[in-house]
C-alpha cells in the first residue's frame, strides 16, 4: 500500500493562526479555561457591529443571490469597486480586470499561484502578514524578506528591498496601512518603492485592506496611483473598513501597464473560473458599503474606540518596564518589542506560550510574522479599554519576573 508523506511543503511556514500556540489555547478552552484572545483582527466578536445600511442591503437582496455570479462577480459590485479604486487615483482600471473574492485572503493565493513559477522570488515585508509568504510558498515560489524598520515608523527599508532584488524577482508586496505593524506609508516613501520596482520591471502588489482605518487626519495613497507605467495589482475588500470579516468579501484590480501581462491574466482569469465565482450575497453589499465609505469613520476620530483604544494600549505598553511600541497610525493592531537583554529572550514562541499559560492570553509572537529575532508579538487592540486594562495589567505582572534562561 502506498504510504501518505505526513509532511507539508508548508511545514517549515509560520502562520500565525496555527501552530503551537494556537493548538494550546485551544486545549485550555476545551478544559473549560477562559482565554483572552488578542491574536486575531476580527471586528465582530468585541461588539463592533456591521453598518446598518450594509445590513440592509444583504437581506434586501438574499433572494436575488442564490445563483452563481460571473466568476469575476457582479457587474454592480465591480462597477462599485471601479469607481472607488479609480477615486484614489488609480489609472488604466477595466471592469475586466476587477475580480472579487472571498476576503482578500483567496485573491492574494489566486494571485501568486497565476504568476510564480519554481524559484521565482517574491519580496514580501517582514514582518509580514504572513499569508504572503504562505502563498507564495505555496505557489512555488520563494518569499525574499525586506526589512521594516522599527527605528523610523515600521517603514520598509528602501536599500535593504534593494539589495535583495535579483534576477529571479518578480514582483514587490506592499502592505500599506501595515498589520502587524499599523503603520501608514508616506507618499514620498511609496514613491521611492514605485522607482526601484521601475528599474527592475517588477509587478507591484498592494495590499490595501486597511486604507480606510486611517488615524490622525492622515490619508492613504494607493501606491498603483503612483505606478501608471507598471503592472500593479491592489487588493482589498470589506472585512475590515466595515468590520464584516466573516461575509468574506473582497477585491482585487489589475492596473497600470498590462503590455506583456496577457498570460498573467489569463492566468487569472482560468484561476477565478475555477472557483466559479465568490460569495454573491457578499458581493450585493459592495455598492451599498463603498457609497457608505463614513459609517466607521467615528471609531478613528478622538472619542472614537479604535481610536481611543490605539491610545490606551500604546501609553500601557510603553508604561511596562522592558517594552517599547511604537505608535500605529492605522488599523488595530500593534507590533511591541520586548528588552532581549532584560527578559533572557531566546525563543519568542516560549514567551507566548508561557504568557498564555501564566495568563490567559493569546498573542501572537513575532515569528508568526517572519520577524527574526526573537524580541516581539502583536497585539489586536479591538477589545474595549477595560479589557485592555486586564491586558497590560497581567502583562506588566507576568514580565515582573520573567527570563528565559
Ligand atoms: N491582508 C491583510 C494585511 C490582513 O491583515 C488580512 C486579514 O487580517 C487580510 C489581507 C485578509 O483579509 P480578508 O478577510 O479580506 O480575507
Amino acid at each position: 500500500m502506498r504510504t501518505l508523506s505526513k509532511s507539508s511543503k508548508l511545514d517549515h511556514i509560520c502562520y500565525d493562526i496555527r501552530g503551537p500556540v494556537m493548538e494550546e489555547a485551544n486545549r485550555m478552552a476545551e478544559m473549560g479555561e477562559e482565554i483572552l484572545k488578542l491574536n486575531i483582527g476580527n471586528p465582530a466578536p468585541f461588539g463592533f457591529r456591521a453598518p446598518q445600511p450594509v445590513l440592509d442591503a444583504i437581506s434586501g437582496q438574499l433572494t436575488e443571490t442564490e445563483g452563481y455570479s460571473d466568476s469575476k462577480g457582479l457587474p454592480a459590485a465591480r462597477h462599485a469597486i471601479l469607481h472607488y479604486e479609480a477615486s484614489k487615483g488609480i489609472p488604466n482600471l477595466d471592469i475586466r480586470d476587477i475580480y472579487t473574492g472571498n476576503g482578500v485572503s483567496e485573491l492574494i493565493t489566486l494571485s501568486m499561484q497565476a504568476l510564480l513559477n519554481s524559484g521565482d522570488e517574491m519580496l514580501v515585508p517582514a514582518p509580514d502578514y504572513p499569508l504572503w509568504t504562505a502563498s507564495v510558498t505555496l505557489a512555488g515560489g520563494t518569499a525574499v524578506h525586506y526589512i521594516c524598520d522599527e527605528q523610523s515608523n515600521w517603514y520598509p527599508d528602501i536599500e535593504d528591498m534593494r539589495r535583495k532584488i535579483t534576477p529571479k524577482t518578480k514582483g514587490i508586496v506592499v502592505i500599506n496601512p501595515n498589520n502587524p505593524t499599523g503603520a501608514l506609508y508616506p507618499k514620498e516613501l511609496l514613491e521611492q518603492i514605485v522607482q526601484l520596482a521601475r528599474e527592475h520591471e517588477l509587478i507591484l502588489f498592494a495590499d490595501e485592506i486597511y486604507d480606510r482605518l486611517v488615524m490622525d487626519g492622515k490619508t492613504h495613497t494607493s501606491i498603483a496611483s503612483l505606478a501608471p507605467d507598471l503592472l500593479c495589482v491592489t487588493y482589498n475588500g470589506l472585512s475590515k473598513s466595515h468590520l464584516i470579516a466573516g461575509y468574506r468579501c473582497g477585491w482585487m484590480c489589475v492596473s497600470g501597464n498590462k503590455d506583456g501581462a496577457k498570460g498573467y491574466m489569463e492566468g487569472l482569469n482560468l484561476l477565478s473560473s475555477m472557483r466559479l465565482c465568490s460569495n454573491v450575497p457578499a458581493q450585493s453589499v459592495i455598492p451599498t458599503a463603498l457609497a457608505n465609505l463614513n459609517t466607521t469613520k467615528e471609531l478613528l476620530v478622538p472619542g472614537g474606540r479604535i481610536y481611543e483604544q490605539r491610545e490606551y494600549i500604546t501609553r500601557a505598553l510603553n508604561d511596562i518596564p522592558g517594552v517599547t511600541a511604537v505608535k500605529p497610525e492605522a488599523a488595530f493592531y500593534i507590533f511591541p518589542r520586548l528588552d532581549r537583554k532584560k527578559f533572557g529572550l531566546v525563543d519568542d514562541e516560549r514567551f507566548a506560550l508561557d504568557f498564555l499559560r501564566k495568563k490567559h492570553i493569546l498573542i501572537t509572537h513575532g515569528a508568526g510574522f517572519h520577524w527574526e529575532t526573537p524580541d516581539h508579538f502583536r497585539v489586536v487592540y479591538l477589545p474595549e479599554i477595560e479589557v485592555l486594562k486586564t491586558a497590560c495589567g497581567r502583562l506588566a505582572e507576568f514580565l515582573r519576573d520573567y527570563h528565559q534562561n
